[in-house]
């Protein structure tokens, strides 16, 4: 299972809704993001006011997580955690484009479902 840890709290509202107000407002544009440094990946930038979102890098990363514990069910997830770490590491933009392209191909929307811990 790949998470981030979610807070029962909410300081800042305003900001929040002011953060939803701007996604209507905003130019938002889906591309690749080629980073500058070979050993970068770059998820996000504001570019004069556009917002462009490349959401390859962490769905990859995703998938390659959920792929191993298909492949290796018996290994803890610090196990997994690091194998994806070390792979991802060692792909190029073509590798990861390549990837991703066929994660989009595969894909299926199913229904939502609740993880059980
Ligand atoms: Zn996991």
């Amino acid at each position: 299972m790949s998470r981030i840890t979610r807070s029962t709290r909410r300081p800042d509202r305003a900001l929040w809704l002011r953060v939803v107000a701007e996604l209507g407002a905003a130019p938002v544009i889906e591309a690749y993001i080629s980073a500058a440094e070979d050993d970068e990946y770059i998820d996000g930038l504001c570019e004069g006011g556009d917002v462009v979102i490349n959401p390859a890098h962490q769905t990859v990363d995703t998938v390659i997580h959920e792929l191993l514990h298909r492949i290796y069910p018996h290994r803890t997830e610090r196990s997994i955690r690091r194998s994806v770490t070390i792979l991802r590491r060692s792909l190029d933009d073509a590798e990861v484009i390549a990837f991703y392209a066929e994660y989009k191909r595969r894909r299926r929307t199913g229904r939502p479902r609740s993880a059980d811990l």
